[in-house]
């Protein structure tokens, strides 16, 4: 399967396995992401977020219910919710996340929103579960017709140990554990360039804290709901 398929099927398997209640898409593009997980059971709050609007509304429709969703209503709730902002700003509507997922997110920001987005997600949103992934710039001498970066928008792209000492940081400072796998294998005989993708899993080491123990949280609402459909 092409590769964006093989970061959602792995998203969609750590969902099977840890069962998270809410979900957070950060960078969630067309959403396509969210509509894959729609359709796990565990799930009973979906949350998109993308600083481009329109990006977000070109197939979100495939996120309303469908007549059959009101005929047979499921066991649990659902509420999606798509938001218009960014990953550099704190919004109380992305507190209480059990995962976070930030899937080919990270090139695209800019120094000084990459700078803000430790603090905005391991920091104010804290949820139990983070994922990260990034492209694995040792491996593109292996893809055709790539010369510096593998997208014009991307601002970087880290190899292996760039990666993983800017992850083990951010892990050090949050009080994280991180693991670091990816998707993509490489072909035989050019194993040590690693995964095509490089996917780091942080899991919080301190237990969920109680929404009143943070009264220095900001309460003020940045973002901007554009969809919202409870099922
Ligand atoms: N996660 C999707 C996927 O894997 O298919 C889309 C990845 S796309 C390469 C990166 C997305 O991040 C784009 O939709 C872009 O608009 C969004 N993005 C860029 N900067 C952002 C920011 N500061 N806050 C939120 N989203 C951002």
């Amino acid at each position: 399967p092409p590769l964006y398929k093989q970061r959602y099927q792995f998203i969609k398997d750590l969902v099977g396995k840890y069962k998270p209640k809410k979900v957070a898409d950060l960078g969630c593009a067309d959403c396509t992401l969210l509509w894959m997980l729609k359709f796990c059971s565990c799930i009973e709050v979906l949350a998109g977020l993308d600083i481009c609007a329109s990006v977000m509304k070109e197939k979100m429709h495939r996120l309303a219910p469908l007549p059959v969703d009101y005929l047979q209503p499921a066991e649990r709730s659902l509420t999606v919710t798509l938001h218009h902002g960014s990953v550099a700003h704190k919004d109380p509507c992305m507190l209480g996340f059990d995962l976070v997922t930030c899937i080919e997110l990270i090139e695209h920001l800019e120094e000084l929103e990459l700078n803000k987005f430790p603090e905005v997600v391991f920091g104010f949103m804290a949820p139990s579960m983070v994922v990260i992934s990034t492209p694995n710039s040792e491996f593109n001498p292996l893809l055709p017709g790539v010369k510096l970066f593998r997208h014009p928008d991307h601002k970087f792209e880290w190899n292996r140990v760039q990666f993983q000492s800017w992850a083990l940081e951010i892990a050090r400072r949050y009080d994280y554990s991180v693991e670091f796998t990816g998707v993509g294998h490489p072909p035989t005989g050019m194993e040590n360039v690693g995964f095509c993708t490089q996917i780091g899993v942080f899991g919080r080491k301190y237990p969920r804290p109680s929404e009143s123990a943070q009264p220095e949280k900001p309460t003020e609402a940045v973002y901007k709901t554009v969809f919202k459909a409870v099922y």
